[in-house]
Order: structure tokens, then C-alpha cells, then sequence
């Protein structure tokens, strides 16, 4: 039962009566309540809440709360029955917040990425955090955690940021290429150069905290890390050797030879389906020429030969998908270009690798459902998903100031 004008809230041993109760977008609410302790006699205030179901977070400062359960936390005052709630914290929050099915019209779907389960890998609350507790924090009204979440999802690192910019130029001019417009590689380097200084004045001045996910924030700028001039020079100097490395290669230049109709699809967000579970997958390139089907990746970071052989063996399973006749006849190779050393690495994606991937694939996705409170509802429990406790990884975890770890140790 939510509290009504007239009945109190008892924080931290003062009691406030509730003189109204106003309802606010979403999930939120505020009381306007009156002090009824000796410390707070008289006193006004309006307090902001948060309520799902029988929990309800009663706003306090900064990353702290105010928690009482609406069933059993009402005890009785002689000035009237009053809930008594108990200091929370953002993790409190966002506890109660995976619990509960979302509240707008985009459901928080069970699905599998190969990025998704690499997560989980490296981090079960670093996995928590991103696929669970960031859920709506794109709605203006969600609670400040959740926000939070969703803010430190979207950034970026330096290293990432590289391999992004590279594969958003490549991205670029193979759709010009299959387009009929070639672009010249200089005009590809001026592109590339003119995206990064956008994303760093959108990073450094701020403008990334309004929109997380169409915006580049960097977390060396989130978490004020001193970076010197020379690093981002480093970083921008790699960018453009990977590129360049890229379009004066013989692999590129093969590409730019082939008629046009042979790029079937570049960097597209696609899904399929296995064991009545959606995944996600964007290859980099498909390209099918004569008889052989081909899957590219590029890479500008390490490689790891059998981690290269599954993630392609996925897409290997979503090109049966989606050209299954042209896959029947053809044999289907991956090539991975890792831009790093200038070398690409080739191998056949025969129904063996795709056989072992699909159960490597099923298990993963299993063993992810089975973490859930509610796999039916996708809905997760905090204590689930563990902390690591190698705090190498946690230095450069873009999540590290909701573990507690953002600060040097
Ligand atoms: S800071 Fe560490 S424990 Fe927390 S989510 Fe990141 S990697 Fe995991």
C-alpha cells in the first residue's frame, strides 16, 4: 500500500507526515511531507520517489536512498502508521529494478551475441550491468542509477574507439564501392579524421551525457584520467596505419576488381534464430565469388586463432540462414584480416565448425538463461552475477564507478 497524506515516513528516526502525494512520469512520485520530530518540527520538504511494486526508493543525496517494502516495513506511530524505511544504495536499486519487467513498450529481450557471451566471460557483473540494469536508462523519467548504467554502457575506451573508427571508414568505403562511387584513399583518411575530432569534442566537451548512444564518450574523459595530447596522437596515428594498411592491400584491391553484385553485405545489424533464441550478428563483409562463399572480419587488435574460428563459425550459421541455396553449392570460407601485423588468416567453415559452434552456441545460451530469476521475463538478480576480483580488469572496466573500483588503489 503506498503511503497517503496523513500517514508518515520514518527516515533515519525523524518522522515526516505526508500531506499529498503526487504521481510523476513512469515509475516516479513525490511526497510532500511535513516534519513531525523535535529535529524537523515543521519543517516542509518534497521528496522524490521511485516505486516498482512493493519497493519504493525514497530519494536521499547523492547515490543513496531511502528503501522501505510496501507490505512490511508500516509499523505503528501515535501519530499514525508510518513506513519505515532504511538507507539504499544505487545497487539496491538496481537489484529491485532487474527484478521487474520493463515499464514502457520495449520488453528487454533473451538474446545471444558472441560480444554478449564475451561479456559474461570477462565479468558476470560487468554482464548484469550492461544487459540488464542499463535497461531504459534512455527513458528521461528512470531512476538515476539505471541512467547511470546506461550512460557507462555506451563508452567507449581509446583502444575501442580505434577499432571502431577503422571498421566505420572500411564500413564506408566498400558501401561507396558497391555503390558504383569508389572513394579516392585520401578522400578515406579525411573522413576518418574528420569523425574522430567529432567524437573527441563530443567526448571532452560533455555533449556525450545528453545522448549516450548516438554520441562518443570516452571513459578516460568520464573518469577524468589525465591523458596526454601524446596518447590521443598514438591512437589517432594507429587509426590511420590500420587504414591505410587496409586499402593498400592486395586483399582490398582484389575487392575493388570484383564486380559490384559480389558484396552481399557489409556491417549489417542482422539476427537469426537458434534453439528458439535470437542472435545477434554484423559481419563485416560477405562477399560470394564463384563458388566459395566468403565471411571477412578485420581486426585491429590481438588475435586469438581459436576465439576467430567460433566467431566465425557464427556468422557461418547466419549465412546458411539468410542464402542458404548459394551456401548449399558454394564452400564457405572466413577470412580475417588482422590489420595489427598486415596478415590475414584463412580457414574453411566446414559443417563440422558450424556443427561444433551451434552446440557451443546452445550451451552458452543455456547456461546464460539458467542465471535468471525469470527466464521467461529475462528478468536477473543482482547477486547472481558476481564481481571479479582481479582488479586489473576492474581499471579499465567502463562500469568501475558503479563497483565501487574507480578510484586508484
Ligand atoms: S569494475 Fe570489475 S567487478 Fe565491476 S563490473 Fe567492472 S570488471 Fe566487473
Amino acid at each position: 500500500m503506498l503511503p497517503k497524506a496523513g500517514q508518515n515516513l520514518l527516515l533515519n528516526n525523524r518522522l515526516w507526515t505526508i500531506r499529498q502525494v503526487h504521481p510523476l512520469a513512469g515509475r516516479k512520485l513525490e511526497f510532500e511531507v511535513l516534519g513531525a520530530s523535535p529535529a524537523s518540527l515543521g519543517m516542509t520538504r518534497r521528496m522524490k520517489a521511485v516505486r516498482y511494486g512493493d519497493d519504493l526508493f525514497i530519494e536521499q543525496r547523492r547515490q543513496s536512498y531511502w528503501y522501505g517494502h510496501l507490505q512490511q516495513d508500516w509499523l505503528n506511530h501515535e501519530l499514525g502508521p508510518a513506513l519505515a524505511c532504511r538507507q539504499a544504495n544505487w545497487l539496491d536499486l538496481l537489484a529491485v529494478h532487474t527484478r521487474h519487467p520493463a515499464s514502457g513498450n520495449l520488453k528487454n529481450e533473451f538474446s545471444w551475441s558472441y560480444s554478449r557471451a564475451a561479456t559474461y566471460q570477462k565479468c558476470p557483473r560487468a554482464y548484469y550491468y550492461h544487459y540488464y540494469a542499463a535497461w531504459e536508462g534512455w527513458q528521461t523519467n528512470a531512476p538515476a542509477p539505471v541512467k547511470r548504467a546506461y550512460l557507462l554502457k555506451n563508452l567507449t575506451s581509446l583502444p575501442r574507439w580505434v577499432g571502431d573508427l577503422v571498421h566505420e571508414t572500411i564500413k564506408y568505403a566498400l558501401i561507396r564501392l558497391k555503390d558504383g562511387q569508389p572513394v579516392a584513399d585520401n578522400h578515406l583518411v579525411k573522413h576518418m579524421h574528420t569523425r574522430a575530432q567529432a567524437d573527441f569534442a563530443d567526448s571532452r566537451s560533455g555533449r556525450y551525457r545528453q545522448k549516450p548512444n548516438q554520441l562518443t564518450g570516452f571513459q578516460e574523459h568520464y573518469y577524468q584520467l589525465n591523458l596526454s595530447p601524446a596518447a590521443w596522437q598514438t591512437a589517432w596515428t594507429d587509426a590511420e596505419h590500420y587504414l591505410r594498411t587496409f586499402i593498400n592491400s592486395t586483399l582490398y584491391a582484389d575487392l575493388c576488381r570484383q564486380p559490384v553484385d559480389t558484396l552481399l553485405e557489409i556491417e549489417a545489424l542482422q539476427f537469426f534464430t537458434v534453439a528458439r533464441t535470437k542472435m545477434w550478428v554484423q559481419m563485416d563483409l560477405a562477399q560470394h565469388q564463384g563458388n566459395t562463399f566468403y565471411i571477412y572480419d578485420w581486426k585491429t587488435g590481438p588475435i586469438e586463432e581459436s576465439d576467430l574460428r567460433q566467431q566465425l563459425g557464427i556468422y557461418g550459421l547466419y549465412a546458411r540462414h539468410a542464402w542458404p541455396e548459394t551456401i548449399t553449392n558454394a564452400s564457405l570460407r572466413g577470412i580475417v584480416y588482422a590489420l595489427a601485423e598486415d596478415r590475414v588468416y584463412e580457414f574453411e567453415l566446414t559443417d563440422t565448425t558450424l556443427h561444433e559452434t551451434r552446440l557451443m552456441v546452445e550451451t552458452s545460451l543455456n547456461n546464460l538463461r539458467d542465471l535468471l530469476l525469470d527466464p521467461q521475463a529475462n528478468l536477473a538478480e543482482l547477486r547472481r552475477f558476481p564481481m571479479i576480483d582481479d582488479l586489473r580488469v576492474c581499471q579499465t572496466c567502463q562500469f568501475r564507478e558503479l563497483c565501487g573500483r574507480d578510484k586508484p588503489w
